[in-house]
């Protein structure tokens, strides 16, 4: 970040906060584990109290400060990445689907009325793979998630998190926050199915948001937009040589932002012949969700509306 996009207002610190006092034993045990097995020594439980003071809600019984991780601009980041790709000799080809591959070598691929011819081929689609390929879709499957960003909030904002960390809660439907460089509060919230969005995105996030500030009831709601991200059974990201010239790397499960990048960096490393992290990696399994590519729409559906449902016991 430092090097390539420091416009992306990097800030230190992470918090991650329980919705019910019975999961804090479990996230302070989580955070021993990782200082003692791992030698992870930056994570600090937070009691109640704790978190009341650095979140200013009391949806909150306890949980974890991490302060080796932090949040940031996330266009301003792909934004810095991309010149430093360019900088370095990568063309880059936007608002250029590509409609076809073959398995061949050369990979040929269509795109439009575009035909190349490649050595190798990274399928890094993520959630936007759509059926394009099916053993790659039996394993990550896309699902929608909303943000929306207030107004500024001016003093207000340090009421609510003064510390300027981003924090993400243990609902199985995740909220996630944090403020914003301007002081905005930035609040991701809501998912669903399938490539279709809701008509009014802002009010799909702004309801949790609610739950949590209800202070926040008459600030204006400036901006909120969707995307689509790729989940696995696992939660572990998903990495596969589909062919000896092909392979891909996604399902980062709502942690892309970090790992896709260091995952573009391993897949280039085996293009480049050095494919053993990318291969330790691709050790880890990826269960496939039941019912493969055709029938995974109906079991996930049912699953998520259980899981969400157990948010509220
Ligand atoms: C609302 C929301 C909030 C999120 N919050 C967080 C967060 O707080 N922290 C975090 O770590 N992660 C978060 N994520 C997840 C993160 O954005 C992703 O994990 C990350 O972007 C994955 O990067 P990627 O490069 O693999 O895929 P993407 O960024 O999804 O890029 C895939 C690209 O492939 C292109 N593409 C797809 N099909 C084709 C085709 N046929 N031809 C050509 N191009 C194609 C798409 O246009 C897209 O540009 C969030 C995602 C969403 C949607």
């Amino acid at each position: 970040v430092a090097r390539h996009a420091p416009e992306a207002d990097f800030v230190p610190g992470l918090i991650h906060a329980d919705h019910r006092e019975r999961l804090v034993p479990h996230s302070h045990a989580y955070a021993e584990t990782l200082r003692d097995i791992y030698g992870y020594d930056k994570m600090h439980p937070l009691t109640r109290d704790e978190i009341r003071a650095r979140v200013g809600s009391e949806a909150y019984h306890g949980g974890v400060f991490d302060a080796g991780g932090g949040h940031l601009h996330p266009l301003n980041y792909a934004l810095g990445l991309a010149r430093a790709a360019r900088d370095a000799g990568v063309r880059i080809f936007e608002r250029s689907r590509v409609d076809w591959v073959t398995e061949t070598d050369p990979v040929r691929i269509g795109a439009g009325k575009a035909r190349i011819r490649a050595r190798h081929l990274i399928w890094a689609a993520n959630g936007y793979l759509g059926e394009m390929d099916r053993r790659i879709a039996a394993q990550v499957m896309p699902i929608n998630n909303y943000i929306v960003a207030t107004e500024p909030l001016g003093a207000l904002a340090d009421k609510l998190i003064p510390g300027r960390e981003a924090v993400a809660d243990s609902k199985f439907v995740i909220n996630y926050f944090r403020l914003s460089a301007d002081g905005r509060m930035l609040f991701g919230g809501g998912e669903s199915y399938g490539y279709r969005f809701p008509a009014d995105i802002a009010a799909k996030a702004r309801r949790p948001m609610l739950e949590i500030f209800p202070e926040l009831a008459e600030v204006k709601i400036d901006h909120a937009w969707g995307g689509t991200l790729g989940i696995t059974r696992s939660r572990m990201p998903h990495f596969e040589w589909i062919a000896p010239n092909i392979l891909t790397a996604g399902g980062y499960s709502g942690h892309g932002v970090a790992m896709a990048t260091l995952g573009g960096k391993l897949a280039a490393e085996a293009i480049g012949g050095t494919a053993g992290r990318f291969d330790l990696m691709a050790s880890v399994p990826t269960p496939r969700f039941p019912g493969g590519a055709a029938l995974r729409w109906p079991m996930l559906v049912l699953a998520m509306i259980w899981f969400s449902l157990r948010d509220r016991l």
